[in-house]
């Protein structure tokens, strides 16, 4: 029986570190963060980010658009907090209304104000290996694994999911610590054959379940990064808990794994952020 990833008390833990510098040292870090539209889920997110400011004491600033925000009003919005010496790090809440380009959105952003860490340039950082920030989920990813005492050094690992927020840096990441790295994708053959070599399997695919105990070697580390609503209103990753907890040495239960992870690093890169822009 796998032993469960406490991804709440790991963050608990990175949260505290962060507020106790910040007091220690006197930081003034500050965080905005930007929602446009009524999305419910979208709500939560941010709403969980300001109550991990205020732990951490960053002071954070909330800019709630409406829905029928324009391009142009956002991207000056966006050119203010760049300016604003009181914002360190800038967060724009995703997904964006349709008419709203969320490409272009974040390239606007000033890299050293990126903490999510999607703009090009800190992408471009991220994949030589010289950064300052690391996206959040990942990262978080990433010491859920530290925390299980497993080095990731000559273990297989596997990510299914290739997007640019979740699956490409987690493989990168698992790169810079000497992980073996395959990456799936739907278009993947064999799927279960490839996941079943893992020592180390990270599932962000957005698909309730969709991990079963069949595709997953005994004693794998299992990083489950799925948030999906079933039609019960309850929230399921992509891992078949029940089944893969038998086999696997360690799994990250959904909720209370990955998700708190994300914002204690974005915890960690608005102090970064913060030290980087006061020392200027
Ligand atoms: P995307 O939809 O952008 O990417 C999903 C990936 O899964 C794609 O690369 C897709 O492949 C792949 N995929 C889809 N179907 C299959 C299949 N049948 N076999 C193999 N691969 C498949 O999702 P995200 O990366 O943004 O998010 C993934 C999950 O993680 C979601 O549930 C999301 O809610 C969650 N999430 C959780 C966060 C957290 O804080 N815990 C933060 C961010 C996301 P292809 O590229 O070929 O289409």
């Amino acid at each position: 029986m796998a032993q469960i990833i406490d991804g709440k008390a790991v963050s608990a833990a990175i949260k505290e570190q962060v507020r106790d510098e910040i007091a220690r040292d006197n930081i003034k870090a500050g965080l905005a963060v930007v929602i446009v539209g009524n999305d419910p889920a979208s709500r939560v997110y941010v709403n969980n980010k300001k109550k991990a400011c205020e732990f951490c004491g960053i002071k954070s600033f909330e800019y709630a658009l409406p829905e029928e925000t324009t391009m142009e009003q956002l991207l000056e919005l966006i050119d203010t907090l760049n300016a604003d010496k009181n914002v360190n790090g800038i967060l724009v809440q995703l997904p964006l209304p349709k008419q709203l380009d969320e490409k272009a959105v974040i390239e606007r952003i000033s890299p050293k104000k990126d903490v999510d860490a999607f703009h090009e340039t800190n992408v471009g950082k991220i994949m030589i290996g010289n950064y300052s920030f690391l996206p959040c989920t990942p990262a978080g990813c990433m010491e859920l694994i530290h925390s299980t005492g497993v080095s990731v050094a000559g273990k297989e690992c596997v990510v299914i999911g290739r997007s640019n927020i979740v699956g490409k840096p987690m493989a990168m990441l698992l790169l810079h610590e000497n992980g073996t790295v395959t990456v799936c994708h739907s278009k993947t053959k064999n799927l279960a054959e490839v996941c079943r070599r893992a020592d180390i399997l990270v599932a962000a695919v957005g698909k309730p379940n969709f991990v079963t105990a069949d595709m997953v070697k005994e004693g794998a580390v299992v990083i489950d990064v799925g948030i999906n609503r079933l039609e019960n209103g309850k929230l399921c990753g992509d891992v078949k808990f029940d089944e893969v907890s038998e086999k696997a040495s360690f799994i990250t239960p959904v909720p209370g794994g990955v998700g708190p992870m994300t914002i204690a690093t974005l915890m960690k890169n608005t102090l970064t952020a913060a030290k980087i822009q006061n020392n200027e």
